[in-house]
């Protein structure tokens, strides 16, 4: 595999994701971190988005909800190169249905290399990082090489 740099912006778009024994911990994460919140876009899947949005007044992009699809969506944004960070708050002591959802957008997320937190510790890290509210490059996989190589 061949890769390439690309800058992700100042203003960055994230990702927001908590399973439901989750969400009460992001909505906090969220109100505490609100004023640097607000200067990026928000994504979140449906409920906890709505959750954000109406628990913060937090503008946020809601999409599907989780079981329903919206981790999938969140994994499409991020293979377009629209999405540069993902806080995924997922439950490590219950079982969700869409397992297979959630396993895949993580693995997306590892394929086009944007950092991901998915525990409060880590996320506090990320955003608190020097380079959160700054242009920084990330690798990722060279798609014009890649399907040249293979037709
Ligand atoms: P939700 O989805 O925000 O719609 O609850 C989150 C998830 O479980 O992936």
């Amino acid at each position: 595999m061949q890769f390439k740099t690309i800058q992700a912006n100042k203003t960055k778009s994230i990702a927001l994701v908590a399973h439901d024994n989750m969400k009460a911990n992001l909505i906090q994460w969220c109100l505490h971190y609100k004023p640097t919140l607000a200067d990026h876009n928000l994504y979140a899947t449906g409920t906890t988005g709505k959750l954000i949005q109406t628990q913060t007044e937090l503008p946020v992009n809601a999409l599907i909800s989780g079981p329903l699809g919206g981790d999938q969506q969140i994994g499409a944004l991020i293979t377009e190169q629209k999405i540069d960070v993902l806080i995924f708050f997922w439950d490590p002591l219950e079982a969700q249905p869409h397992d297979p959802d959630v396993k895949a957008l993580l693995r997306l997320a590892a394929v086009w290399n944007i950092p991901v937190a998915c525990n409060q510790a880590s996320a506090d890290l990320l955003i608190t990082s020097s380079l959160f509210g700054e242009a920084f490059e990330r690798s990722i996989p060279d798609y014009d090489s890649y399907i040249a190589a293979r037709t």
